[in-house]
């Protein structure tokens, strides 16, 4: 069966395309992915979505998104996409063996926190190195932890892992933060938080096996010296990577892996082939701005689909 719409991602921005898609009778059918709801389910308070003046948890809004989706009949398949053909103007996705078809397709599979691609870093990822403080904060209880990174991330985690760490140190590679201003002044009040400038982290040291995380060494920019501080939890804070890998040689991406989409629309290089949310929008990154996409891109594929008569 060729579907009307296919939905790749379930952050903000594909179940708000979900709901649109399916309130227009096209039926949509939702694949979760790997996470499912998206980066607001590793988050905790959501105090900047409107409509909650007392905040809400992620992953409860993310339950709500889903529910409301669902409600008027969007299909949600717990499965992960790995592969596309967009050459013919009838789609094909697969989810390992399991081929999908349809007329439009909303990719919204939103992005990935990067690393710093140390070998050591790889080894210890799980054992004193996270990068998600709010899934795993609590395990750094009276722990004297440390947070890479300078932007709105790096601020929220430290902030964050002061209401479990005795000590949290920002690590940051300049010497000035690029975090809204908002932010870093929570970080400035915050006595739990210090801040090490001009700093880059070289090696992450222990063993997993063991203790896990030990130390971590850290080079200064501007002196080189390098220096071994004590350290049982890490935290990267250093931004996000698209996830547009199965894309790539499919539709147009620019030089940091996002889709292109045409000024004021969700239409990618590919007629019929819709973006919305992270993996479109590297500047504002917010739920709120990922569900408005999520919007346009089932209107656009509506469109889409009344001129091909479907
Ligand atoms: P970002 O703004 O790109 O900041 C990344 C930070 O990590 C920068 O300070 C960067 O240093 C540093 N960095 C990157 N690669 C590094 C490396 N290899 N080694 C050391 N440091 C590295 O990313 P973000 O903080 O994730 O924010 C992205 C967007 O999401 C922003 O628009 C932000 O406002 C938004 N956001 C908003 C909220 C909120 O409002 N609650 C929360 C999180 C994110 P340099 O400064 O030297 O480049």
């Amino acid at each position: 069966m060729v579907r009307n719409v296919i939905i790749i991602g379930t952050g903000p921005a594909g179940f708000t395309a979900a709901l649109y898609a399916s309130r227009a009778n096209l039926n949509p059918l939702i694949f979760e992915g790997s996470q499912p709801g998206g980066q607001l389910t590793i988050t905790t308070d959501v105090e900047n979505y409107p409509g909650f003046p007392d905040g809400i948890m992620g992953p409860e809004l993310m339950d709500k998104f889903r529910s409301q989706a669902k409600k008027f009949g969007a299909e949600v398949l717990n499965l992960h996409i790995d592969k596309v053909d967009f050459s013919s103007p009838i789609f094909k996705i697969w989810a390992g063996e399991k081929e999908f078809s349809a007329h439009s397709i909303i990719i919204s599979t939103g992005a990935t926190a990067k690393l710093l691609g140390l070998d050591s870093e790889k080894k210890l990822m799980g054992y004193g190195v996270s990068a998600c403080a709010t899934c795993d904060g609590f395990f750094f209880k009276d722990k004297n932890v440390f947070v890479v990174g300078g932007g709105d991330s790096a601020m929220e985690e430290a902030t964050f892992l002061t209401k479990f760490a005795s000590k949290v140190t920002i690590l940051h590679r300049r010497d000035t933060f690029r975090a809204s201003k908002i932010m870093q002044d929570k970080v400035f009040k915050n006595n739990k938080i210090d801040v090490m400038w001009n700093t880059n982290v070289i090696d992450m040291i222990g063993d997993p096996d063991k203790n896990g995380l030990e130390a971590v060494e850290v080079e200064n920019t501007i002196s080189n010296v390098k220096t071994k501080i004590d350290c049982e939890g890490l935290f990267l804070g250093i931004g996000h990577k698209p996830n547009s890998d199965i894309f790539e040689n499919q539709i147009d991406l620019n030089k940091t892996g996002y889709i292109i989409t045409k000024n004021g629309s969700t239409q990618t290089s590919v007629s019929g082939v819709f973006a919305a949310g992270d993996i479109m929008d590297p500047v504002y990154r917010q739920a709120v701005t990922a569900a408005g996409t999520g919007c346009m891109a089932a209107l656009d594929a509506e469109k889409y689909l009344e001129h091909l008569h479907v």
